[in-house]
């Protein structure tokens, strides 16, 4: 995990530890100035003072300038908030005109547009912040970063913070390190709690087996879902507003963690951390916001670990509440589809002989397949999608190949003892503090828990069919 060797690394890793450590000792302000020196004399053959300076601020969630300041007398008040939107920009000064370039062959919505020099700009009107185009190995396209107001946060210990993991997080840090133990390395950076995004996922399992049972009746009606993949979600709203109608009225099983810890503490402040950009602007949707305080990826995690000193894998194996087989599989491609079919056979048995999945990953594919629906070719009644290849393992901040990601995850759903939600003791455990004492709630009615895990989608204005 070491990030302290320079010439082996690109600089966007090298940066976000320097920005960590000045944060976590709480010199960023005055170590700002020797960051930025220090960086730029690493990386001199590839950079100039300019493009360090705008790395630096979009480490701390900043928008690039065209000076060469790290911080003007404007930042202060953005440094605290959430982040603003794009959280995908570009820093150009970096720019090497390359002829095949990188970022643009990244991007599968052709956001990625040339100026008269060759300089890469985003399109935010098709851009969806999915983070492909930094694959750019010069820094040119760079994320935001939240960990400025949260390390403060963290620090300040005025309010409970929980971290809600991503089921994705198998094998990312080392296979040695297990939710227990990154458990305890978070409690060590200063979160009250850590919980398992999955335990939130077989909420949401439940819901999408009752929501097929509602809306596949006939032959021809189907389900889509992936309500995990906010990408996917907007392509359909985006360039298929016609099949927005049959996707399932559900958050995500992020939005989900963050609504079921407020309704129990308002007052709580609640972290997302996996492997995907998307997130911190799916936390920001009008309809969604307040859910999710901040969110980080695996990347952004792995520096604040290295800046405190935190090995994950030293800590003891401390493991909470756990989610099922099924929740935890939803980090890979087809896992969505196995939660919910497997479920659907303990709680609706007589409706699971005709569920009939197809799952598909990568947006060519998604694109392709949304095609083959309007087209009428679709033989399928639960339709998953996941914009990347190999689903979340395969998302942009991750830390290890998608292969070796799946791999991990699926040993990781194994370890659970409950296959599906009907069988995990904690699902019934969060459903009875919301007064859900008997039966399982239908989740698709008016029940506390349905009100909390909707979501009510409409196609977005300007849409083209
Ligand atoms: Fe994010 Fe990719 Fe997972 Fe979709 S598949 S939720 S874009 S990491």
């Amino acid at each position: 995990m070491s990030k302290n060797n320079p010439t082996d690394l690109n600089i966007r890793p090298r940066i976000l530890y320097q920005v960590a450590k000045a944060a976590w000792e709480g010199q960023l302000f005055e170590q700002r100035e020797k960051i930025c020196q220090l960086i730029q004399s690493e990386f001199k053959d590839r950079t100039t003072r300019k493009f360090v300076a705008n790395q630096i601020r979009i480490a701390m969630g900043l928008a690039a300038t065209e000076s060469e300041d790290v911080i003007n007398e404007y930042d202060e008040e953005a440094l605290m908030g959430m982040g603003s939107e794009p959280a995908v920009i570009a820093n150009t000064e970096s720019c090497r005109n390359c002829k095949d370039p990188a970022c643009e062959k990244a991007c599968p919505l052709s956001a990625i547009t040339r100026d008269e020099l060759g300089r890469p700009s985003i399109d935010q009107r098709k851009c969806s912040n999915e983070g492909y185009c930094l694959a750019c190995e010069f820094g040119t396209l760079a994320e935001k970063s939240q960990f400025i107001p949260l390390i403060n946060l963290l620090k300040q210990n005025t309010h409970k913070v929980y971290a809600s993991v991503a089921p994705a997080f198998a094998g990312q840090f080392g296979a040695e390190v297990t939710a227990g133990k990154l458990r305890s390395a978070l409690l060590k950076l200063g979160f009250s709690e850590m919980v398992e995004t999955a335990l939130y996922a077989d909420l949401i399992t439940i819901k999408e087996a009752f929501e097929y049972n509602e809306h596949v009746k006939e032959a021809q009606d189907f389900l889509i879902t992936s309500c995990c993949c906010p990408i996917w979600i907007k392509l359909i709203e985006n360039k298929f507003p016609d099949l927005v109608g049959h996707i399932s009225p559900s958050v995500s099983p992020m939005i989900a963690s963050g609504r079921v810890i407020k309704e129990f503490e308002p007052d709580a402040k609640v972290v997302f951390i996996g492997p995907c950009v998307a997130k911190k602007s799916e936390a920001q949707l009008p309809d969604l916001r307040g859910a999710i305080d901040f969110v980080l990826t695996f990347q952004e995690l792995e520096a604040i670990f290295e800046a405190a000193n935190v090995n994950p894998a030293d800590g003891p194996d401390e493991e909470n509440p756990v989610a099922s087989w099924g929740g935890r599989l939803y980090a890979r491609t087809g896992g969505v589809s196995a939660a919910v079919g497997t479920t659907l056979e303990k709680l609706i048995p007589r409706r699971a002989e005709k569920f009939n999945p197809i799952k598909v990953d990568g947006i060519p594919d998604c694109t392709k397949l949304l095609e083959d629906i309007r087209a009428g070719k679709l033989e399928a009644n639960f339709i998953e999608g996941m914009a990347c290849k190999g689903g979340c393992v395969g998302g942009p901040g991750r830390l290890i190949p998608p292969d070796q990601g799946t791999s991990h995850v699926n040993d990781y759903g194994n370890l659970s003892s409950a296959r599906t939600p009907v069988e995990n003791p904690q699902v019934y455990s969060i459903l009875a503090k919301l007064g859900h004492y008997r039966d399982m709630p239908a989740m698709t009615g008016t029940s506390k828990m349905a009100a909390i895990l909707a979501r009510k989608l409409e196609p977005n204005p300007g849409s083209k069919q």
